[in-house]
């Protein structure tokens, strides 16, 4: 071998080194994480406002029924939740968020509350809470201040739907800045809740039951 061929063997065999560690590290990288892992979505932003009310007694069913205040969802809704929230913060306002992943269990203890579908899903069917890819939120200002939605949140009657239009100017014009924003960014409405976002590719994922770790 000539000392130009040489030279040339050893180029070639150290990117070729090179070049499959790179490959190897992205496929690690997928397999550790995928889009359907449920995540915590503190753990990838710290730019949203939370107010869990489930974790908290002030909600319909008068009861704690989270341990602690965590959103879980899978990775592919925590990325579009930061995509729109990086929207609306463009804007001077940031999500506040009232409800993630909910445990089947809690969807039970709900529906026994309020047995109607309009409201809230059967767990027979399972909601899009169950399976990781909705959530429940309103948005903020820059001092904090919540922006006038027309009724609180779990307001159950008819005041609460898209649909409903005998509302302040400012009321409608809020609800859908709300719903422009995620609709952009992969999500979609639901008509009787102002608050509530299914992710499109999250319809279809498995219903979970499991608890998150509280420490
Ligand atoms: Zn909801």
């Amino acid at each position: 071998m000539s000392q130009l061929n040489k030279s040339l063997f050893f180029l070639i065999s150290f990117f070729g080194i090179i070049s499959s560690n790179a490959q190897n590290e992205v496929y690690k990288t997928e397999a550790v994480i995928a889009d359907t892992t449920f995540v915590n979505l503190k753990d990838y932003s710290s730019d949203f406002i939370y107010d869990m009310k489930y974790a908290t007694e002030d909600n319909f069913l008068k009861a704690k029924v989270y341990d602690c205040a965590e959103c879980l969802l899978r990775l592919k809704t925590v990325k579009a939740l930061i995509a729109a929230n990086n929207d609306f913060m463009k804007k001077g306002f940031r999500i506040k968020i009232y409800d993630c992943y909910r445990p089947l269990s809690i969807q039970k203890k709900m529906w026994e509350i309020v047995s109607n579908p309009e409201y809230v899903a059967d767990p027979k069917k399972g909601s899009i809470h169950n399976r990781g890819g909705a959530v429940d939120i309103s948005i903020v200002d820059s001092n904090g201040k919540e922006a006038n939605m027309g009724t609180p949140f779990d307001f159950f009657g008819i005041k609460a739907s898209h649909n409903y239009v005998q509302l302040p100017k400012s009321v409608l014009s809020n609800r859908k800045f709300l719903k422009k924003i995620m609709i952009k960014n992969g999500f979609n409405s639901f008509d009787s809740e102002w608050w509530h976002y299914n992710l499109k590719t999250g319809l279809k994922d498995k219903v979970s039951n499991q608890k998150w770790n509280c420490d």
